[in-house]
């Protein structure tokens, strides 16, 4: 690791829209000049582009803030650098650009990721015809994906749960029939990225699974919204597939093993979740401990007082010690050491969302009324952290991959 300086406080001035006063937080974590550089480049897309005010505006009124995913695209941030050997975009990378956006834009960080792994499918799996029609226009900000693998009957166990099929057609391709569930950005995607089961013939839940990419507009694609109580920003959907009629050239990568090609990407999903919570949890301690530097009680700033002191403190060791491990864990898999960086890797998603969980709940505490304002941040961060406390894998499921894979136990399910 090429490390120098620790990464620069934020340059943008505090919103005077937003009613409590975030403070800059001082970066301590060490990191290279290249990530510094990406870091400033993401803060300053958002202080063009986006206010706290703006924030809270497109939370309440449900709304994807369009402009502010165009001008992230344009500013390359979806196209991102490839490690060296062409496996991929790199995992630093991508888990820089998402704290930064989690630490205000939640909303619009959850679409990145979506967005993320739309382009690590497409870049092992795609061909050269689905790269030029879905991953160059993805890469370009001119496309958005969703990625629909949940389904009504499960998420955790989802290969078990799958009711979605692919049936083979005689004169060639597939009839997509069934449903999805929970599914991010679906309503205005441009395409989809389908699992949809096509053999009941292996012994193994997880084989006979086929991932399929579609246009949305593909006739018998229908979507609903769902009412969630965070990352509002950014709609949820139930879609539905009825009789839908796509062609061979719709397979992404080999049939019957889509499931398996999925986990083959789940150690940057939880990177890049972790990334997402550990922005949160960043974003709800600059608020919190600007409010307790501001706030007076006993004729005093409440920040003195030790009990909120020492909790902020705690805070602050969630949140440090969440970004160590996943700086780790991003370099880990960037290097492909193997192995260790999966454990890593899970380690950083569980050390992630338990520093949003717990440090958006001190700050709810140390804002005393003030956490429970609509135009404050401080609900909105609590509300968004709970995302990934089961997304893209529950913290049970994790704790299960840890206990089994790094502390040798027997599987636990
Ligand atoms: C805002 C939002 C956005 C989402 N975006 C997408 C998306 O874009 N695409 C997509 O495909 N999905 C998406 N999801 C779905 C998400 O991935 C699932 O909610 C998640 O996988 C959990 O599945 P479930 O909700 O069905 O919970 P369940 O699978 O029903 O789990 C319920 C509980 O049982 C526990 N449990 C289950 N098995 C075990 C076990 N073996 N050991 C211990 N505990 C266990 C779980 O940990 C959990 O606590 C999204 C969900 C939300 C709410």
């Amino acid at each position: 690791m090429s490390t120098t300086a620790p990464h620069p406080a934020p340059t943008q001035a505090p919103d005077p829209l937003e009613p409590t006063r975030a403070v800059v937080l001082p970066g301590i974590r060490p990191e290279s000049a290249q990530v510094t550089e990406l870091r400033e480049r993401v803060r300053r897309v958002l202080a063009s582009s986006t206010s706290h005010a703006a924030l809270t505006q497109h939370d309440e009124d449900e709304v994807y803030d369009a402009g502010l995913y165009q001008a992230l695209a344009q500013e390359g941030l979806i196209r991102l650098e490839t490690v060296p050997g062409g496996r991929g975009p790199s995992h630093v990378s991508q888990t820089t650009v998402l704290e930064e956006l989690g630490a205000g834009a939640t909303s619009v960080a959850v679409s990145i990721v979506v967005q993320y792994m739309g382009v690590e499918l497409l870049h092992r799996y795609g061909n050269e015809e689905q790269q030029r029609a879905y991953l160059e226009p993805l890469l370009a900000g001119q496309a958005r994906m969703s990625f629909c693998l949940s389904e009504p009957g499960g998420g955790t166990d989802v290969a078990r749960a799958m009711r979605t099929t692919a049936t083979r057609l005689p004169g060639g391709g597939y009839r997509l029939d069934g449903a999805k569930k929970w599914i991010g950005g679906a309503s205005t995607a441009d395409f989809l990225i389908v699992l949809a089961r096509t053999s009941d013939e292996h012994r193994a839940a997880i084989d006979g699974i086929t991932m399929f990419v579609v246009p949305r507009s593909t006739p018998g694609i229908s979507s609903t919204p769902i009412d969630t109580m965070g990352i509002r920003a950014l709609e949820q959907a139930d879609l539905v597939f009825d009789d839908v009629r796509i062609g061979e050239d719709a397979v992404l990568g080999e049939p019957e093993r889509g499931f398996r090609h999925v986990l083959a990407t789940l150690n940057g999903e939880r990177l890049n979740g972790a990334a997402v919570a550990l922005g949160i949890a960043r974003g709800a301690l600059s608020h919190a401990v600007g409010h307790a530097g501001s706030r007076q009680a006993f004729g005093r700033d409440i920040g003195a007082f030790q009990a909120l002191q020492h909790a902020l403190v705690d805070a602050s060791l969630r949140v440090e010690s969440a970004g160590l491990l996943l700086a780790n864990a991003a370099e880990q898999s960037d290097a492909a050491t193997g192995g260790a960086n999966e454990t890593l890797s899970a380690l950083a998603k569980l050390a992630a969302s338990e520093a949003a969980t717990t440090v958006t709940d001190t700050g709810m505490r140390v804002m005393g009324g003030w956490g429970f304002l609509r135009q404050g941040a401080m609900q909105r961060y609590f509300r968004d952290a709970r995302l990934y406390t089961f997304a893209p894998l529950t913290d049970e499921m994790i704790r299960n991959a840890i206990g089994e894979k790094h502390l040798g136990l027997p599987r636990s399910y």
